[in-house]
């Protein structure tokens, strides 16, 4: 199954210049859906995670259907201000905009020093991933792997990232 067939193109969205692959017909087609989570769990199992990390908004669909997958735990990388307890903060530049991330400081209190993949719909410049890695770092996880549905590899994104396992089903 090409899942390529599934991500639309958007030009311009969400500013001039940028074209952006929008996923949500992936998503909504139950058959490419669920063999992207197959793929992924093929690929993913091992390394043996404890936790999948997803970020903030689409990296939660991901990693989260995942993990129930795999049968480990899910922990959120959310936008500023959204976490009720005490967190870790880290900014990051996206491809079009900066931003900061947060994780709860005690996210991986069940599993110290716990296995950690990191898993989002897309990756970019890899400024997100970059300082997901960060976050995990000041939280005590042990960083294994990463996995992307989407590499836009002409950014070169992973060129920014620590060096272990980069898995990513869709390659543009
Ligand atoms: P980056 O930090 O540059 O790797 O950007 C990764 C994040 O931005 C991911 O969470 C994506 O959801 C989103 N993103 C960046 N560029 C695109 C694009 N061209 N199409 C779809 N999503 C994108």
């Amino acid at each position: 199954m090409d899942l390529k067939q599934y991500i639309k193109d958007v030009p311009d969205f969400p500013e001039p210049g940028i074209l952006f692959r929008d996923i949500t017909p992936l998503l909504a087609d139950g058959v490419a859906w669920s063999t992207t989570i197959e793929r992924m769990r093929e690929a993913v199992a091992p390394l043996r995670p404890d936790y999948l990390v997803g970020m903030e908004s689409r990296g939660f669909i991901f990693a989260a259907a995942l993990a129930v997958q795999l049968g480990v735990g899910f922990v959120p990388v959310r936008k500023p201000g959204k976490l009720p307890r005490a967190a870790f903060s880290q900014d990051y530049a996206l491809e079009y905009r900066t931003d900061r991330l947060e994780v709860h400081q005690d996210c991986f209190a069940a599993v110290p020093g716990g296995r950690v993949v990191v898993v989002d719909d897309v990756i970019a410049t890899g400024g997100t991933a970059k300082a997901t890695v960060d976050l995990i770092r000041q939280a005590g996880g042990t960083l294994v792997g990463f996995c992307f549905l989407v590499e836009l590899g002409f950014l070169q994104g992973r060129t920014v990232l620590p060096k272990v396992p980069v898995i990513s089903l869709v390659h543009y």
